[in-house]
């Protein structure tokens, strides 16, 4: 496995990197471990001054991260320097409010005094996906890093440049060497550092594989982990939903990113009061992409993040077919240079479909037509995945009875699930465990420490 950024708007190979031998990896491990010992003892302040000058960084050099994502991943320009922009938000969040978040919590026991102390680990491991080279990293780093845990990754092998550029952020913000560092291995390396004594804890972005693979290594060696994973994320449009309004949410929700979001709306179930007036519009804004150079502001219609994502998306779409599913736009390849796809809806999707139960990662709606707003919940609820889900009703109040009822880890009313610094973000079942962001992400990888002063005269009774 090599370590390539190749462009997915022309299939050139821009750069190949090295993996790093594992002498170069055992330094690599120990050089974190020991800056852990120090930056552990830094004061919030001084954390939080290394990381407000990460996320100023970003902002001044808005192209100089924003190109490099489009020119590895494809990401449309306008949306890399939007990403770009979030990251840095991430970073300021984590560095004005964490030490707020983990400031010691005093305890009312019955008798005596106690407190829950939070204190850092050591060395975390992050695995990270490719569809937000910066965003990923920066919600995993940002946190950690201001509790006091130094972090190592392993980024996605398409996106080197983005995973280089982000080491060096941290060492130009004045971070020392070992604070953030990048991993170019294998696999099995991968294994390896999850082995390793000094690694503490273990957060993976990615595919169900992937977390099934990372998260069983972690156990074994009775690691905290945190696993966000896949998701097929339900959008309910209700009769009584603006029509116009949710068609353009629709849109959003299922082409941001080219629909390589873990939460992009992924399966359309609409009342049937609404589905033939919802689908008409839908399939006639879908058509409206124009494939061009996602380096140029104009184009809508990106190429996916390589050439393999293409060919497995149209795999799926085939054999979707085969069983029984109706192409009703798109469903093929661009006929030009690049991983382009076209927009593309099925509908008549069975159960007995694999396609009912997979994660399509690209510009391709399910849609599906449901009786009434129960029955849209149930079929919400009948995934294996539990990322997020929307819920489309002018009635706020309806549509939080409907939220309340889905099994997942977020639900949004009259908006697509998104992310905010502020916004706990993560799923349940097949897309995994923990939270990330928000005051939550920062508690992940840290020792709730219970101090407990008793008196010396009594006794423990049992
Ligand atoms: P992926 O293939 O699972 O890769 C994610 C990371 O895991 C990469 O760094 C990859 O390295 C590594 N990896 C894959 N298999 C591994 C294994 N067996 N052992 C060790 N490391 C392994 O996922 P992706 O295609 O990059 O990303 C798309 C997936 O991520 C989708 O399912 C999406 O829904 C999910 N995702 C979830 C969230 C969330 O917050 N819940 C956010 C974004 C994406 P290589 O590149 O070297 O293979």
């Amino acid at each position: 496995m090599a370590y390539q950024s190749v462009n997915p708007y022309n299939g050139k190979v821009l750069k190949t990197f090295e993996e790093l031998t594992d002498k170069q990896l055992e330094k690599a491990i120990k050089t974190a471990d020991s800056c852990f010992k120090t930056w552990q003892n830094n004061s919030f302040a001084e954390r939080a001054a290394i990381a407000k000058n990460a996320a100023a960084i970003m902002r001044l050099d808005l192209d100089g991260f924003a190109k490099p994502m489009t020119l590895e991943m494809g990401k449309r320009i306008e949306e890399a320097r939007g990403e770009v922009m979030l990251s840095a938000d991430i970073i300021d969040y984590y560095a004005k409010h964490a030490e707020t978040f983990l400031a010691s919590e005093k305890l009312s026991p019955d008798a005596g005094e106690a407190m829950i102390e939070s204190s850092p680990l050591g060395v975390l491991f992050g695995v990270q996906p490719w569809n937000f080279p910066y965003y990923q990293l920066a919600r995993f780093a940002a946190p950690n890093l201001m509790a006091g845990n130094v972090v190592i990754v392993k980024h996605a092998s398409c996106t080197p440049q983005c995973a280089i550029a982000f080491e060096k952020l941290w060492l130009d913000a004045g971070a020392p060497q070992g604070v953030y560092t990048n991993l170019f291995i294998s696999h099995d390396q991968v294994n390896q550092v999850i082995d390793d004594p000094r690694i503490k804890g273990v957060a993976l972005t990615g595919s169900l594989e992937a977390g099934k693979s990372v998260a069983a290594r972690a156990g074994q060696n009775l690691k905290k982990s945190t696993m966000e994973l896949g998701g097929s994320d339900a959008f309910i449009v209700l009769e009584d939903a603006d029509l116009d309004k949710t068609v353009k949410w629709a849109v959003w929700a299922k082409m941001n990113n080219m629909g390589q979001c873990c939460v992009a709306a992924k399966r359309f179930i609409v009342v049937e009061a609404l589905a033939d007036r919802f689908l008409a519009k839908f399939e006639v804004a879908m058509a409206a992409f124009e494939a061009g150079d996602p380096m140029d502001k104009a184009t809508t219609l990106a190429p996916l993040s390589t050439e393999g994502a293409l060919l497995k998306l149209l795999d799926q779409i085939d054999n979707a077919i085969a069983h029984g599913a109706k192409l009703v736009m798109g469903g093929k390849r661009i006929a030009r240079d690049g991983a382009f796809m076209q927009p593309t809806i099925l509908t008549n999707i069975k159960p007995a479909n694999p396609a009912f139960r997979e994660e399509f990662f690209g510009p391709v709606a399910l849609m599906f037509t449901v009786k009434n707003e129960e029955d849209a919940i149930a079929l919400a609820n009948d995934s294996d995945f539990g990322l997020g889900g929307s819920v489309f009703t002018q009635d706020i109040a309806r549509g939080k009875r409907v939220a309340s009822r889905i099994h997942t880890g977020m639900v949004f009313i009259n908006q697509p699930t998104w992310t905010a610094p502020d916004l706990p973000f993560g799923g349940i079942g097949n897309s995994g465990y923990g939270r990330e962001l928000s005051s939550m992400g920062i508690q992940e990888f840290v020792n709730k420490k219970l101090i407990r002063v008793a008196s010396i005269n009594k006794l423990a009774s049992a």
